[in-house]
């Protein structure tokens, strides 16, 4: 099959990724091999090729095929395989799979299992033809959703989704935003159905307008002028931050009023916590399997706009050189 590589982590510039030949997955008894429609286009995917992770001390394959938000149809099942056929339409999320028996998988956190494996990291993910997936962790997709639209799903979607719940919200409450890229755009939408009012936070104008576009009901840059405004309009009670800037996470602790909740998305510091706000800061990633099945029941009711852009799966370093510039809206889908 076809499939980009990365041997070894260095910045996209410097071109690290190969277009190649590489095996087809052989699958067992528990696994499905699945012929790839649609794979989304990550910053996480970029985190991975630059060597951001593996400096966290984040292990990854080598060489690995990136790309966690995967869409296809099933060529072939195992033997143990009785949930899904040949010929269902899936989907797989970073969340390739977890242990099933640590605290966190018997209690549906199966997400922050410590032997989990992530789609793209520690197992090949989706920038190729073919990627194999554990027959409890790939999803059917609804057939109202087009391929490029669904492949978003299965990380901006459930990513956003996660975060909305995380942040207590209801009718009457009020939200921030911070960061309205792939993943912020679809939490816009996500916290508009909790009935809250939205107020989307950006530095780009272009992004701005994006949010007006999926109903968020005010817009406010991100710079030095936003506390101010922020005090005038009134202080959030949840804010939830997807810009990768410490800035915004100073910020959106700034913006959200005593009582209120601070959920994170992204890596920075917690400074200045004053302890008598009871202000309650919560680090949220990814999703389960159930937060995955709750974004795709939403999705089928169109209630979910994903805005997307398609490419050849050759152009996929090239794709993410635009999204490091900024240059990409919404989110790109890579189509092999
Ligand atoms: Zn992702
Ligand atoms: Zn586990």
């Amino acid at each position: 099959m076809k499939a980009v590589l990365l041997d070894k982590p260095a910045p996209i510039e410097e071109t690290p990724l190969r277009y190649s030949e590489y095996d087809v997955p052989k699958i067992s008894d528990d696994e499905v091999l699945i012929k790839i429609k649609a794979c989304g286009v990550c910053r996480s995917n970029l985190n991975v090729i630059e060597g951001v992770y593996s400096r966290l001390g984040i292990p990854s394959l080598s060489p690995i095929i990136p790309g966690h938000e995967i869409i296809g149809l099933i060529t072939e099942t195992g033997s143990n395989v009785k949930n899904l056929v040949t010929g269902d339409r899936v989907g797989i999320q970073p969340l390739y799979s977890a242990c099933g028996v640590c605290e966190y998988c018997l209690s549906a956190r199966e997400h922050l299992c410590p032997n989990r494996l992530i789609t793209g990291e520690t197992v090949h993910g989706g920038y190729a033809e073919y990627i194999k997936g554990k027959n409890n962790y790939v999803y059917r997709v609804p057939k109202e959703l087009k391929d490029h639209e669904a492949a978003p799903l299965f990380c901006p979607g459930v990513t956003a989704y996660r975060a909305v719940k995380q942040a207590n919200l209801t009718i009457g409450k009020t939200a921030a935003i911070f960061g309205i890229g792939g993943v912020g755009h679809v939490a816009v939408q996500f916290a508009k159905m909790t009935g809250a009012s939205v107020i989307a936070v950006s530095r780009s104008k272009k992004n701005l307008e994006l949010a007006s576009t999926v109903g968020a009901d005010k817009t406010i840059p991100q710079d030095d002028n936003l506390v101010q405004e922020m005090k005038k309009i009134g202080y959030v009670d949840s804010a939830i931050v997807f810009a990768p800037s410490q800035e915004a996470i100073d910020r959106a602790q700034r913006i959200t009023k005593p009582g209120g909740t601070i959920v994170l998305g992204v890596a920075g510091d917690v400074r200045k916590l004053l302890f008598f706000f009871e202000k309650t800061i919560k680090g949220t990633a990814i999703g389960t399997r159930h937060d995955m099945k709750e974004v795709l029941k939403i999705a089928s009711t169109n209630k979910i706009r994903i805005v997307t852009n398609t490419y050849p799966l050759q152009q996929a370093s090239e794709v993410l050189q635009k999204l490091k510039g900024g240059e990409i809206k919404g989110r790109a889908v890579l189509i092999p």
